[in-house]
């Protein structure tokens, strides 16, 4: 073996994988290990792991001086992936085992547990995609993270249990395990439109809500099905195309809460308590995405949103209009992306009982103001839509039969959508809801007599400026669902009505 020898590895810095090389010497001194190159604890404590794993697995731990430099220095190294690396880089270099399988070509990532178990690790879909990038032709992985890590072509993962079975396979005395059959990407969750009976403004909201891939605001009293319609908002968004089911398993990698095996087929629904915290929402000093970032692709929900901190709800301005999050730490700076439709559901007053038909609110006028001061602010900025959710009718709930499908709703938001990719493919935008500037006037333009009408209705209801473009874009949306080029003054007439909630409250 040559001295020192060098196993390739990789570690993840916020989303994506950085390659690692593991440096390994054995001197003739006295027996110990040291481990350098900006290791943290949970790095330095993998010695530990390492010398119980394989005395365990029937191997000898060299009687000599073990150095393991992990390059390059200057990136920090955190995590337990690099426990099987180490090993086989010990083991290889004692001549303990051989090799038919060029090193080169091949990337060790693993944790190892004191029986040489293989445990499986975050962010290994990351990793498959850079050794993808980098060309190598092997990833050597936990069995655990095979299917993830297996969406990613031209690179053969081989997953293992044991550290035994990595030793057999360079000394081709074991096959892989197959690797598990993914999951077909149908639409699979258990929520859909068709179990909503009634709300037909609200339903009709979401479903332009989702075509613009606009934000929405909620205002109902407690128990008016605000969260129940919020849930059903990602079974209408167009289906997840491969890659972005690739990004957004990346993240819930990262994050180490990928609950199912494989891909993550549905958008995402996150929808973190008011109590959070800034980190939890846009990630952490760890530099581990938070729920912004985990809402990827999805949908983030506040609940109450007046309830939240507001040094929260001021984390999210930036990355709301940006779709991602730059986090600067003493550890270094990554980017999580953090593209999502953003619902708030909020009471009309701190009773909830507000323009209740029935029910009496007993808010003083200091404590509703105190309310509505909270709700002002940046947040409302980046919301188009606001609408009130009005407690379902009792006869509405016995005669409505056969509400819509979610899967008939998403057809339409697909069509719509498409449109919208048409239209914007030589830009910088995505859908309806990005349009800023020039171009929000160039693709919005309104007849003559649309335009007259706008402006009158403008200038009695005190509209400003940002609310006449929220309105603008709303009524593109319309018009894409409309499947017409020109917007109407009915398109207008429609969007102008899903503005007025906040200002009620305000
Ligand atoms: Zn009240």
């Amino acid at each position: 073996m040559p001295n020192p020898l060098t196993i390739h590895t990789a570690t993840v810095i916020g989303v994506d994988g950085h390659p690692i090389q593991v440096e390994v010497d054995l001197l003739r001194r006295l027996p110990s290990i040291s481990i350098v190159g900006l290791p943290d604890g949970a790095v330095r404590e993998s010695a530990d792991r390492v010398r119980s794993a394989i005395q365990n697995t029937g191997w000898q731990f060299p009687r000599k001086r073990v150095v393991i430099n992990l390059a390059p220095a200057g990136i920090k190294k955190s995590g337990t992936l690099f426990d099987l690396p180490i090993a086989i880089a010990i083991l290889l270099m004692d001549s303990q085992i051989e090799t038919s399988q060029p090193l080169t070509t091949i990337m060790f990532v693993g944790e190892l547990a004191l029986s040489g178990e293989v445990r499986p690790i975050r962010g290994a879909l990351s990793i498959a995609l850079l050794a993808q990038e980098m060309n190598y032709t092997h990833l050597v992985l936990p069995q655990q993270n095979l299917l993830e890590a297996s969406v990613v072509s031209g690179i053969t993962c081989i997953g293992v249990q044991t550290l035994q079975e990595v030793i057999h396979w360079l000394g081709s005395k074991w096959s892989p395990h197959p690797i598990p059959s993914t999951k077909t990407t149908q639409h699979t969750s258990s929520f859909d439109m068709d179990e909503v009976k009634g709300h037909l403004t609200p339903k009709r909201v979401l479903e332009i809500t989702a075509a613009g891939g606009h934000n929405l605001l909620m205002i109902g009293s407690p128990g008016c099905g605000k969260s129940m319609l919020a849930k059903r908002l990602p079974t209408i968004l167009p289906t997840l195309s491969l890659d972005e089911a690739i990004d957004s398993t990346r993240i819930h990698s990262c994050a180490g809460l990928l609950e199912q095996d494989g891909l993550i087929i549905e958008r995402p629904f996150r929808a973190p308590h008011h109590s959070i915290s800034t980190s939890g929402m846009v990630g952490n000093a760890k530099l581990l995405p938070g729920e912004l970032s985990l809402a990827h692709n999805g949908v983030l929900f506040l609940d109450e949103l007046a309830e939240y901190r507001r040094d929260v709800l001021e984390s999210l301005r930036t990355p709301l209009e940006d779709g991602e999050i730059q986090i600067t730490r003493a550890s270094g700076q990554v980017t999580f992306p953090a593209k999502c439709t953003l619902v708030a559901a909020v009471n009309p007053c701190p009773c909830g009982w507000r323009f209740h038909a029935e029910k009496i609110c007993r808010c003083t006028p200091a404590q509703f103001q105190r309310y509505a001061n909270k709700l002002s602010g940046p947040i409302l900025d980046r919301i188009d839509l606001h609408i009130w959710v009005e407690p379902i009718e009792t006869d509405q709930f016995f005669t409505q039969s056969h509400p819509e499908s979610s899967a008939d709703i998403r057809n339409r938001v697909q069509r719509c959508r498409e449109i919208q990719r048409k239209r914007y493919q030589d830009t910088t935008f995505f859908c309806n809801a990005d349009l800023q500037g020039d171009a929000l006037w160039e693709h919005c333009h309104l007849d003559k007599q649309s335009q007259q009408w706008l402006i009158e209705i403008a200038k009695q209801e005190l509209l400003s400026a940002r609310s006449i473009s929220r309105i603008l874009k709303v009524a593109r949306t319309i018009a894409d669902l409309d499947q017409m080029n020109n917007i109407h003054q009915d398109h207008v007439a429609e969007a102008i009505g899903y503005k007025v909630g906040a200002e009620v409250i305000q």
